[in-house]
């Protein structure tokens, strides 16, 4: 039946099928195009049973899959898709006006988290409205906005909404995550340029901070937020908050600035209802350009109550199976190619410990040591790798994970967690450890 071209345009479950494409299928093999060798080896080693299992139940007969790394757009700085991160978008069109002309790090917007895209709901509608109310009249209406919710529920969708606006408006506008507003404040205080720093924060309409939690315990940078957040508020500019974390963002400005929060406003979204889960759905599947019966998202909105990310997941899995098979939605494809994630057992939580007993066990260094001191190579890629798990499979913080490794300070585990996700790309025999460890992980 010759080749047939699939591909997969939504991003897909997850980080891994993310930017893959269906580039050929033809006698039961199917080849899977990957971002990189990073995305593809990650595919093979955690996702092809699954892949091929699904595609075998659809072409009822052997299924194999191969994976083949496209070759590299030059304008991307190979980014690492890692778990439970957003990778930059793939489509590359997130707006490079957008960025601070020396933001380096390059935060980009989503151009996909977009007014017009959001979905308004019971949950979301008071978070919405100030969205909407401060792009229009950007430091005029409530200044600070703090937004905050459960992670999945749209805080970066709607940050990034206000500023798609604001930059069409044609006001200035500074986009960061606080890491890196962090790593940016830290480096530039160690390079003596603190003044550059501040002036460039201090000459934007608007400063969207993405995740402010991730400040937390961090007290020079908190310190240099009071004053660009102060600067910022003095000359009326807007500035826009989110924080997974109800309290923080709060807590972080009252003691410092309580005075000028008086005209600030906290909303937050909580999760969405049924109904507003279907709109989602529907919406979502919408674009994905496959027709997905009614039965299909009903199912799909009563199984996931608590995040959207995770609702769009599933979607976009169903989506990429799919599409990888050449085959209808229906709800028995549905049940079959979510197997894995309604398994209760598989999703169960990494957890701090786990990962210590793990990476314990795989370089054969106590937990002690890896706790301690001492710096030998091997002991330090260790740790190193275990502040990187931390992060990755358990999602802790920096701070705690410091806490956690004996007492180390958060700039360490930063450095350690950034010095890994670099590594990555050029060390295959790292690279080959992350993905036994991550393996070990997940089955454990
Ligand atoms: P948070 O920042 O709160 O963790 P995100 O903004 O990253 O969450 O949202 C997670 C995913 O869910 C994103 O892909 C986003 O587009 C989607 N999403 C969240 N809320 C909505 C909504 N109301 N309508 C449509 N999509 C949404
Ligand atoms: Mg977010």
């Amino acid at each position: 039946m010759g080749d047939l071209q699939l591909r997969v345009t939504r991003p897909s479950y997850e980080t891994w099928l993310r930017d893959t494409v269906g580039l050929a299928h033809a006698d039961g093999e199917f080849v899977v195009g990957t971002p990189s060798p990073f995305v593809a080896e990650m595919l093979e080693q955690r996702m092809y049973s699954l892949i091929s299992h699904s595609l075998e139940r659809v072409v009822g007969g052997g299924a194999e899959v191969r994976f083949q790394v496209l070759s590299q757009d030059p304008g991307q700085s190979g980014t690492v898709a890692t778990n439970g991160h957003q990778a930059a978008p793939p489509d590359g069109d997130s707006d490079a006006h957008v960025r601070p002309p020396t933001n380096h790090r390059g935060a980009t917007m989503n151009s996909r988290y977009a007014f017009d895209t959001f979905i308004v709901g019971k949950s979301n509608e008071l978070a919405h409205a100030a969205a909407l109310a401060v792009s229009d009249r950007p430091g005029l209406t409530y200044n600070p906005l703090f937004i905050y919710s459960g992670v999945g529920l749209g805080k970066t969708h709607l940050l990034h909404a206000i500023g798609h606006q604001i930059v069409a408006s044609g006001m200035s506008l500074i986009y960061a995550t606080t890491e890196e507003f962090t790593n940016e404040y830290i480096k530039a205080i160690r390079e003596g340029k603190a003044e550059e720093f501040r002036s460039r924060y201090r000459s934007a309409d608007a400063l969207l901070l993405d995740d402010i939690q991730f400040i937390i315990g961090k007290e020079q940078t908190q310190e240099g937020f009071f004053h660009t957040f102060n600067a910022l508020h003095m000359a009326a500019r807007q500035v826009v908050i989110t924080s997974d974390r109800p309290a923080t963002a709060l807590t972080l400005l009252e003691d410092r600035v309580r005075s000028r929060l008086e005209g600030g406003l906290v909303v937050d979204i909580q999760p969405p209802d049924l109904e507003t889960r279907l709109a989602i759905l529907r919406s979502k599947s919408d674009e994905t350009g496959q027709p997905f019966p009614e039965e299909v998202l009903q199912f799909l909105a009563e199984r996931v109550h608590k995040n959207i990310r995770e609702l769009e997941g599933s979607l976009n899995r169903v989506a990429a199976y799919a599409q990888l098979t050449a085959s209808p939605i229906t709800l028995e494809l549905v049940k079959g190619s979510l197997a894995d994630n309604l398994n209760p057992a598989k999703a169960r939580r990494v957890s701090d410990q786990m990962v210590l007993d793990t990476v314990s066990a795989y370089f054969s260094i106590d937990k002690e040591t890896l706790r301690g001191r001492r710096r030998d190579k091997q002991t330090a890629l260790a740790r190193q790798v275990t502040m990187f798990l931390l992060r990755e499979e358990a999602n802790l913080t920096l701070s705690s994970i410091g806490q956690t490794l004996g007492g180390k300070d958060h700039t360490t585990v930063l450095h350690a967690c950034q010095r890994i996700a670099g590594q990555i790309n050029v060390d295959a025999h790292l690279r080959r450890d992350i993905i036994n460890l991550r393996e070990a992980l997940t089955a454990a």
